[in-house]
């Protein structure tokens, strides 16, 4: 290829937005060349990394943006730990079709069980498959929300648990709300109703959502909107972070 070639195609590139076109044309056609590629062969290698370039880029700037507190995977949860769960229910909301048809899904059980680490990896697959992610704690949205209604920037604030394809609110239950809060809540739920996907932890049953939400006809209605479409999941074990504490009493009342 001659310099003036190179040189081209590197501008055009640039122009047309495929910065990996640019960046590589030498090393794409050292490529094409060592392995002897037909004309088609060579341009399905060229867009198809620019496509991969692109994604990964997009995949990052999501994980960046969706506030997740980490970025655990479902190949990271030990099933064998919760014999109660079938990994078989977890696995099927993984193929993410309960976000393409704008559903929810509720994780429910006690305290380290792997209720966030299963929201956060459903969360990641999600964003690798193009969704935008949004997660939150429970307290933390309604502070925000509530801070902004203070400020008269309700609307705006609320844009932030509305926009995202996939809403991740963690910990629902850990602290009772008073029924302003709970509204507030309600307005989020009622908007993402079949608009988009809510993926909600809490350590309460849906019947216990009345104390949380300070009201039980507010929480009524929010649970209607959150159900109508929603995949439950319940884990009922031990907390893994407690494993190792566990075993090692164990271990020091078998010396005993
Ligand atoms: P929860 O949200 O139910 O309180 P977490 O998801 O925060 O629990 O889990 C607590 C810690 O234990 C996290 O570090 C999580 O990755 C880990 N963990 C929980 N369950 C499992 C499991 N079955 N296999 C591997 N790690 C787990
Ligand atoms: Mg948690």
């Amino acid at each position: 290829m001659s310099e003036l070639t190179g040189n081209r195609i590197r501008s055009t590139a640039g122009k047309l937005g495929l910065p990996h076109l640019a960046e590589t044309i030498n090393e794409f056609t050292r490529r094409a060349d060592e392995a002897k590629m037909g004309y088609l062969e060579f341009l399905d290698l060229v867009l198809s990394e620019e496509l991969a370039v692109r994604e990964d880029r997009r995949f990052r700037s999501g994980l960046r943006t969706s506030k997740l507190p980490h970025h655990k995977t479902l190949d990271e949860y030990d099933f064998s730990f919760q014999p109660e769960l079938d990994p078989r229910k977890v696995k099927d909301l993984a193929t993410l079709s309960f976000i393409e048809a704008k559903a929810n899904a509720a994780l429910l059980g006690p305290p380290g069980v792997g209720k966030t680490h299963i929201a956060v990896a459903l969360a990641v697959a999600a964003c690798r498959a193009g969704y935008s992610i949004y997660f939150t704690t429970l307290d933390d949205m309604v502070r925000n929300l509530k801070t902004a209604e203070t400020a008269g920037q309700l609307v705006n604030k609320l844009g932030t648990y509305l926009r995202p394809s996939v809403l991740v609110v963690d910990e629902v239950g850990y602290q009772p709300l008073e029924r302003a809060e709970a509204n507030l809540v309600f307005q989020v739920i009622s908007k993402r109703y079949e608009k988009g996907s809510v993926i909600l932890t809490s350590n309460k049953t849906f019947s216990e959502w009345g104390q949380v939400f300070g009201d039980e006809v507010l929480a009524t209605a929010i649970l209607d909107r959150l159900l109508h479409h929603c995949e439950v999941v319940s884990i009922n074990g031990n907390s893994y972070r407690l494993k190792n504490r566990l075993q090692a009493i164990a271990r020091d009342s078998d010396v005993a």
